[in-house]
C-alpha cells in the first residue's frame, strides 16, 4: 500500500454505502407520488401504510433506472434478482419490514474511476440493490407526542455499496462526487443532498499495513460531501486514539453531529441474521431479459469520462478545461452549442472555453448562480469571441461588452454598435494618431531612438488613449515600429 496514505503508521480503510433516491414519479411498489415537500401523509396509499392484504406491484421503470445505473458503472446486470424482507420494528415502518435485495441484488461488480492528484484510481463496487425507504418520525412538533409522516414510505432507493477500497477522506469525497456526477448524467437520481436524495453511510476502520482489516464503525446517514469528509477524519482520529490508548474498536453504528464535528455511538451493529431476511412471498423473482438490458444499454447517454476525453480530443482543450466543461451535462451542452454557433473555426473551442470558464463562471459563481440561471443565450459568448477574432473589438473592449451583456441582455453586436465600440483598424487614422503622438513627445522619441526601447509601451499607451481604447493593438504595434 501507498506509504503516503498512512496516518501515523495506520492504514485507513473506507467503504461507502450510498442511498440514492431513484428518479421516478411514483413509488417502488405503489402508484403514490414521490413529490418532495407535500403535506404530511398526502402521498400514502393503503399499500404504503401497510393495510392488511395489500399487495406490492413492481414499478418497472425503477428497475430500468437501476439497470441504467449498473451499466454506467460497468457492472454485471443480473437477469434474475430477488426482493427480500428485512424485518425490524420501527414506528415509521408500519409493515414491520422493509423490502430490499440481500441475496440476489440486481447489479454486482461495478467500478468507478476517481482522479486523485492526477492519478486514476479504481474504486470497486460490490453491488447495487433496490429497496424502499421507510416513513419519517417527527419528534420536534410537540413535547408530548411524536408524529409519523408516511410520504416517504415506499420511495424507491438504490443502495450502491462500494468495496473497502478507499484510503482517505479525500478519496471518499471524490468517489461520492464522481458517483453523483454519473447519476446526474444518466438521470437516475437528481442527487439533491439537501433533500436527502443522496445519503452516505461511511464504514471506517484502521489497521497496520500487512495485517487483517480492523473492525469497522459505520457512520450513518451523512447528507453532505463536506460532512462526509469531516466525519471520516474525526473517526480516524478517534479510532487511532482508542487503539493507541490500549483499547479496541468495536463494530458499531455511529452518528455524525455536524455542529460539534464529532461522531457518537448510536447502537452496536446488527448482523444480517438479526433481520431475519427472507424472500418476499408477495413478489416473484424479477426477470430482466437480455433484450431489455440491451435496449437500455443502447439508450445510454455519453458518460462523463467519455465526454471529457472527447472534448480534449475533438476540441483541443486542456484536461483542466475539459473537466470543468463536463462537470454537468448542461454546461457541456451549452459549450458545444456555442462552439457550433461560432464562425471562428478552429480557434473557437479554446476561446469559448476560456470565456466561459474565466469570465462567465466567475460572474455566475459570484452571484451564487449556475448556468441554468443565465439570462442571455450562450450564442452571445460565441458572437463575442467572433468579434475579437475578426478584429471588430479588442480583448479589452470585449470585457466591457461582456459586462454590458449582463446588464442589458443585449447581443454583443448590438452593444458594440450602440456604444460605438467598434475597433479602429483604419490604417490612415491610426497612422495619423501615432504621428501626432510622436510629434507631441519629441524628447521621448529621441530617448527611444538612442536605445531606450522600454519606451515602446509608453507610445502604445498614449496612442490607445487618443483612440479611446478602440485602436487595433496589433496595428498600433506594427505602425509604431515602422515610424519610430
Ligand atoms: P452492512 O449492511 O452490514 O453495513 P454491507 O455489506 O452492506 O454491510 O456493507 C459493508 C460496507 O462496509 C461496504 O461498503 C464495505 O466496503 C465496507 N467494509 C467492509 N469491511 C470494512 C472494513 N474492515 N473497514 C471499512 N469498511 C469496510
Ligand atoms: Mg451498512
Amino acid at each position: 500500500m501507498n506509504e503516503g496514505n498512512l496516518v501515523r503508521g495506520w492504514e485507513v480503510v473506507i467503504g461507502l454505502e450510498v442511498h440514492a433516491q431513484i428518479s421516478s414519479n411514483s413509488k417502488l411498489f405503489s402508484d403514490s407520488s414521490t413529490e418532495f415537500g407535500a403535506d404530511p401523509n398526502t402521498h400514502v396509499s393503503t399499500y404504503d401504510a401497510a393495510f392488511p392484504g395489500m399487495l406490492p406491484v413492481v414499478n418497472s421503470f425503477c428497475l430500468d433506472q437501476a439497470v441504467k445505473t449498473g451499466i454506467a458503472i460497468d457492472g454485471t446486470i443480473h437477469n434474475v434478482s430477488i426482493f427480500d424482507r428485512k424485518n425490524y420494528f420501527y414506528p415509521d415502518l408500519p409493515a414491520g419490514y422493509q423490502i430490499s435485495q440481500l441475496y440476489r441484488p440486481i447489479v454486482t461488480e461495478g467500478k468507478i474511476a476517481i482522479n486523485i492528484n492526477g492519478i486514476e484510481k479504481i474504486i470497486n463496487i460490490e453491488r447495487i440493490h433496490i429497496e424502499q425507504d421507510a416513513g419519517k418520525s417527527i419528534h420536534d412538533l410537540s413535547s408530548d407526542y411524536s408524529y409519523i409522516d408516511l410520504n416517504r414510505s415506499g420511495i424507491p432507493l438504490m443502495e450502491i455499496v462500494s468495496k473497502p477500497d478507499m484510503r482517505s477522506s479525500e478519496e471518499a469525497m471524490l468517489y461520492v462526487k464522481k458517483l453523483r456526477m454519473i447519476l446526474r448524467y444518466i438521470g437516475t437520481c437528481n442527487c439533491d443532498m439537501e433533500k436527502g436524495n443522496l445519503r452516505a453511510d461511511a464504514n471506517v476502520s484502521i489497521h497496520k499495513p500487512g495485517t487483517p482489516l480492523g473492525k469497522r464503525a459505520e457512520i450513518k446517514n451523512i447528507n453532505s460531501i463536506k460532512f462526509l469528509g469531516q466525519a471520516i477524519d474525526y473517526e480516524i482520529e478517534r479510532q487511532i486514539g482508542v487503539v493507541e490508548g490500549g483499547g479496541t474498536v468495536v463494530q458499531e453504528t455511529r452518528l455524525f453531529d455536524s455542529s460539534s464535528g464529532e461522531t457518537r455511538s448510536m447502537r452496536s451493529k446488527e448482523d444480517a441474521e438479526d433481520y431475519r431476511y427472507f424472500p418476499d412471498p408477495d413478489l416473484k423473482p424479477m426477470i430482466l431479459t437480455d433484450e431489455r438490458i440491451e435496449k437500455i444499454r443502447e439508450s445510454m447517454p455519453e458518460l462523463p469520462d467519455a465526454k471529457r476525453t472527447r472534448f480534449m480530443k475533438s476540441y483541443g482543450i486542456s484536461e483542466a478545461d475539459a473537466n470543468i466543461l463536463t462537470e454537468d451535462t448542461e454546461i457541456a451542452q451549452q459549450f458545444e452549442k456555442a462552439v457550433s454557433f461560432s464562425k471562428s473555426g478552429q480557434n473557437a473551442p479554446k476561446l469559448i472555453a476560456n470565456w466561459m470558464i474565466c469570465e462567465l463562471f466567475a460572474v455566475l459563481n459570484k452571484e451564487g448562480q449556475t448556468i441554468q440561471d443565465l439570462q442571455f443565450p450562450i450564442e452571445y459568448i460565441a458572437e463575442l469571441v467572433d468579434m475579437i477574432v475578426s478584429g471588430t473589438i479588442s480583448g479589452k473592449i470585449a470585457k466591457v461588452v461582456f459586462s454590458k451583456m449582463f446588464e442589458t441582455l443585449n447581443s454583443p453586436s448590438k452593444i458594440v454598435s450602440n456604444m460605438g465600440l467598434t475597433q479602429i483598424s483604419d490604417e490612415t487614422i491610426i497612422k495619423e494618431t501615432i504621428l501626432k503622438v510622436l510629434a507631441g513627445h519629441k524628447d521621448k522619441v529621441e530617448e527611444y531612438r538612442s536605445g531606450k526601447h522600454k519606451l515602446f509601451g509608453f507610445f502604445v499607451g498614449i496612442t490607445m488613449k487618443e483612440l479611446q481604447g478602440k485602436g487595433n493593438p496589433d496595428m498600433i504595434n506594427k505602425i509604431l515600429k515602422q515610424l519610430l
